[in-house]
């Protein structure tokens, strides 16, 4: 499995891109910045996109995404997720007022998007790989998901605060390779993570101890104005397995 980090901060700049992750070219994991990285051809070959939560910076390209592969595609781009997070994309995305409900262009028979609702503990299939969404911790629905193909699996933790389930699983997956975590704040903005339900370095740290061990992790999902003394308190718990993901990195597993 290739993983492409399209997008890996939880805020915008000339320089930090919002979450995106790229699978095997043709299945992207949430959508914060899809559009600013990949090129209309590469967009066009995207069929699927998995949403982890509403929250704009997971899905602020998505209805760009739509438009520029409007009739280049066979079929429609699939967005893919609980009915949690489904329902909050038709009510308050593509409802005709904030940007048009493409389910219904140019027909209803015939749309440039399906919505896909999945299951919450049910694997489910997308594209030639695998997946499980599991329910996670933060201010709005959000899940994290499992994915594998034959040889790998890899979880992405949306955006949450402490949590169990979802680490839970991952812990009984013997292909597990590589876990995507976010971690939002510095450990100087340990309360703001606590309201709005995000990890620091601190909480990060207690994390890990779910999950399995000897496994790679990822962050992503920094905000960008706290990056350096992020960095810092990272560097300050001395994990060898952890890395601070950018955009462009790839991944292969
Ligand atoms: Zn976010
Ligand atoms: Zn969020």
């Amino acid at each position: 499995m290739k993983v492409r980090v399209l997008g890996a901060y939880g805020g915008s700049s000339p320089w930090h891109r919002q979450t995106s992750f790229l699978l095997d070219g043709t299945v992207a994991l949430d959508a914060g910045a899809l559009t600013q990285s990949l090129t209309l051809d590469e967009q066009a070959r995207v069929r699927s996109i998995l949403v982890t939560h509403s929250h704009l910076d997971h899905v602020a390209s998505l209805p760009f995404l739509v438009e520029n592969v409007f009739g280049r595609t066979e079929g429609p781009i699939e967005i893919i997720g609980p009915q949690d997070v489904t329902s909050l994309l038709q009510g308050h995305l593509f409802n005709d007022a904030i940007w048009p409900d493409f389910t219904r262009i140019p027909t209803h028979f015939l749309p440039a998007v399906t919505f896909r609702t999945v299951e919450e503990g049910t694997p489910f299939r997308v594209n030639g790989l695998q997946g499980l969404a599991l329910s996670v911790s933060h201010v709005v629905p959000t899940f994290g998901y499992l994915l594998w193909d034959d040889r790998s699996c890899v979880v992405f933790s949306g955006d949450t605060g402490p949590t169990e389930a979802l680490w839970a699983e991952a812990r009984r997956r013997d292909d597990l390779k590589a876990i995507f975590v976010e971690c939002s704040f510095p450990d100087s903005m340990a309360e703001i993570a606590e309201v709005s339900r995000h990890l620091t370095p601190a909480t990060l740290a207690l994390e890990m101890r779910k999950f399995p061990a000897g496994v790679p992790v990822n962050l992503y999902h920094m905000k960008p104005p706290t990056l350096p003394q992020l960095r810092a308190d990272v560097a300050a718990l001395s994990e060898p397995r952890v890395r601070i993901l950018d955009d462009g990195d790839e991944l292969e597993f």
